[in-house]
């Protein structure tokens, strides 16, 4: 068995820790005599499991306790209809447009708003026309203290811009809603600057399918009558997220994984490891005359690093050499063109040093 280094987006790399673990409790979990896919959600087992994953999770992140946590399915995507039938409320939501998804966010919370939910949907600011390459100004905004909530995505996947620093973050009284699924986990947060922060899981946290929900309370339990059951946050909360069957597997997994970021020193244990191989790309980046990464030094993700060649039409050699050498599923996104390397929590820094040892052999031979 070869493992290769894998730099994909999403679903991307687990730690090589937490498949061996669940390779071998996949049979039989502590003693169960079944392994965890095959065991019943009310059952006292999955019970431990996803206790054990909340407890853990409130402890990586500080969770205060004026918070539920809520494992649910549906992916980021179902978020960006549930926040508004949650917490529009007839009224007015702010968003934030810096890159593909919180555009996403935007237009499916504005066709719910414009086709019966009611209240209205506005554009805070965007940076669309400068190709998404570097995060709002706070005197770009147009907020309203009044809103039901402001809407913004954290970090763009897609084009590698991230909100790092929270002193950066929309000046306004109304709760900020942030889009956290492709750098959950991998810094440390200050949980009560927001009314609820969302992350799909298959970025940073484990398999698809499973989506995190961390809400303040006063926000849950003004869903629009028409919110069906299973995308109210109340009617979850009360449930334990168990109003039907959760994705235990991919909980289970989430779980193994908040116990690994323990072992690594917590948050800032794996944050100190993502600056080192985030600075060892970008300062390889910045040298070249061959590579070039065009997101604002300050507006620059630590887990999503989106970079061209000097030439498109060396595109595919590039994508066939560092797949020889190990290196795969570097293509970027196809809005952006060129290539991306995500490296979340689980990329060792030995995979960043391959990386780079690679792009410097490429660019020699075809520079
Ligand atoms: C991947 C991603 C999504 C979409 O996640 P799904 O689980 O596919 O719905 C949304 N927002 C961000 C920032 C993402 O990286």
């Amino acid at each position: 068995m070869t493992r290769v280094f894998n730099f994909s987006a999403g679903p991307a790399a687990l730690p090589e820790a937490v498949l061996r673990q669940a390779a071998e409790e996949m049979l039989d979990w502590h003693g169960a005599g079944c392994g965890v896919m095959e065991m019943s959600h009310r059952g006292k087992e999955f019970g431990e499991i996803i206790g054990r994953a909340e407890a853990d999770l409130r402890e990586l992140l500080g969770i205060p306790s004026n918070y539920r946590v809520l494992f649910l399915q549906g992916g980021a995507t179902q978020q960006f209809a549930q926040i508004p039938m949650n917490l529009l409320g007839g009224g007015v939501a702010d968003y934030l447009v810096t890159g593909s998804w919180s555009k996403k966010a935007y237009k499916e919370a504005q066709h719910l708003a414009a086709s019966g939910l009611g209240g209205s949907i506005r554009l805070a600011g965007s940076v669309e026309a400068e190709g998404f390459t570097r995060l709002l100004r706070q005197d770009e905004l147009s907020l309203d203290d009044n809103a039901a909530y402001v809407h913004l995505c954290t970090n763009e996947t897609i084009h590698g811009v991230e909100l790092g620093d929270e002193a950066a973050l929309p000046a306004t009284r109304a709760p900020l809603v942030a889009d956290m699924s492709s750098h959950i986990l991998s810094r440390s947060i200050d949980v009560s600057r927001y009314g609820l922060i969302y992350a799909g899981a298959q970025k940073n946290v484990g398999p698809s399918g499973l989506v995190i929900v961390i809400v303040r309370e006063d926000l849950i339990g003004h869903a629009h009558p028409m919110t069906p059951a299973v995308m109210d946050y109340k009617v979850m909360a009360d449930n334990g997220s168990m109003l039907n069957t959760p994705p235990t597997y991919a909980i289970y997994i989430a779980g193994l994984v908040f116990q690994w970021l323990k072992a690594q020193g917590g948050l800032a244990g794996i944050e100190a490891q993502n600056i080192e191989k985030a600075d060892l790309l970008y300062r390889f980046l910045d040298d070249s005359d061959f590579y070039e990464n065009r997101v604002a030094v300050a507006s620059r993700s630590r887990m999503n690093i989106p970079f061209l060649l000097r030439s498109e039409a060396l595109n595919d050699a590039f994508l066939a050499e560092a797949k020889a050498a190990g290196l795969t599923q570097l293509k970027g996104h196809k809005s952006v063109g060129g290539m991306r390397a995500s490296i979340y929590n689980a990329m060792p820094i030995a995979g960043v040093r391959a990386l780079v040892e690679f792009m410097q052999d490429f660019a020699r031979r075809h520079g």
